[in-house]
């Protein structure tokens, strides 16, 4: 399909700025650093780039209920839950906690926005994400309610996986392009975390001619490897739902190292990147991604991988900042 004539709500009504960060670069001693402040999206961050086109194909399927599934601390479940009431529609929602095993939902942010905005039913598991949201048992166990009250059902895929989710970011892409014009960095550095985000910025720049490198910062523990097969699956995917190329294989780098103890465990290093940020631009980022991401950009600059004269873009992918466990880096010493 062209990707031009891929229908979306619009949601995201113009593009987000891309800012030069002169004193956080001073303070790396490296190339100059760039920030696309996705964070500064409607509902705070790249789950709305996604959701943009899955909520429009919700819309045109005629949906009433809305079925989903995510992880503690991610804030898909809360962005689609909000859509969905802007939408008139119901949510249904599977929380899968299983990142930290010191959470506990019944305590948790995410379940007092549930309850504000009104979910109409909730599941909790411990199991680590298995299959797709359609096939988890507590998912069909939620179409079936939904089924009697005599709802049609969307099954929204974990995290807004998938080729026409990653068609957000395949946007953000164009976006950026007009943005830096003829002034290309040398890369752009985003988290991973399923890596939809990824797949869709490489794929759109592709698809531009534009060779930038997409470097992906593993936020949940995987090894490099891993997360390589996966975007690079996920290109293939999305390249070939839009009629493109495939993108060769060096396209997809990905690097590991940077999560601390795993998916939603922030560590002491990133908790200092995060403050030299903050400090020296007033931007703030988040434990879970974002926070894992710069943490893995700054240790790239210090070992030389980007030519010092050149440029670098940081994705800020946002994530409502302060809905994140912000107390859980009181541990650790400040930058
Ligand atoms: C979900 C999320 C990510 C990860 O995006 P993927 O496309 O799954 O790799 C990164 N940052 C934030 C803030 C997120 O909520």
């Amino acid at each position: 399909m062209e990707f031009t004539s891929i229908p979306r709500r619009g949601y995201v009504e113009q593009p987000t700025p891309l800012q030069k960060l002169p004193r956080f670069s001073e303070a790396l001693g490296g190339p100059e650093i760039w920030i696309k402040r996705d964070d500064l999206l409607p509902f705070g961050g790249n789950k709305l780039r996604k959701l943009d086109y899955l909520m429009e194909d919700a819309v045109r399927a005629g949906a009433d209920t809305i079925i989903t599934a995510s992880t503690n601390q991610c804030c898909h479940n809360e962005i689609v839950l909000l859509l969905a009431r802007r939408e008139g529609m119901r949510a249904s929602l599977v929380m899968e906690a299983w990142g930290d095993p010191a959470y506990r939902f019944a305590r948790s942010p995410e379940r007092a926005l549930y309850s504000l905005a009104g979910a109409d039913a909730v599941e909790t598991t411990t199991a680590p994400p298995s299959g797709p949201v359609e096939s988890m048992p507590l998912a069909q166990r939620l179409r079936e309610d939904a089924r009697a009250r005599g709802d049609s059902v969307y099954f929204m895929p974990r995290g807004g996986a998938g080729a026409l989710g990653c068609c957000g970011y395949v946007r953000a892409a164009e976006e950026l392009a007009a943005q830096w014009g003829a002034d290309t960095p040398a890369a752009i550095v985003c988290p991973c975390g399923l890596g939809g985000t990824q797949a869709g910025l490489i794929v759109g720049l592709h698809r531009l001619g534009c060779r930038t490198r997409v470097i992906g910062v593993g936020v949940t523990g995987k090894s490099e490897a891993e997360m390589r097969v996966s975007v690079l699956a996920q290109c293939g995917e999305l390249a070939k739902f839009l009629d493109l190329p495939p993108v060769p294989d060096e396209a997809v780098q990905c690097v590991e190292g940077y999560a601390g103890a795993g998916y939603a465990k922030p560590c002491g290093e990133q908790y200092r990147a995060m403050c030299r940020l903050a400090r020296t631009e007033g931007v703030l980022t988040d434990p879970v991604y974002s926070g894992k991401a710069l943490y893995g950009l700054t240790e790239l600059v210090r070992r030389g991988a980007f030519p010092a004269d050149g440029r670098v873009v940081f994705l800020h992918t946002g994530g409502m900042n302060l809905y994140y466990d912000y107390a859980a880096l009181t541990q650790f010493e400040e930058g």
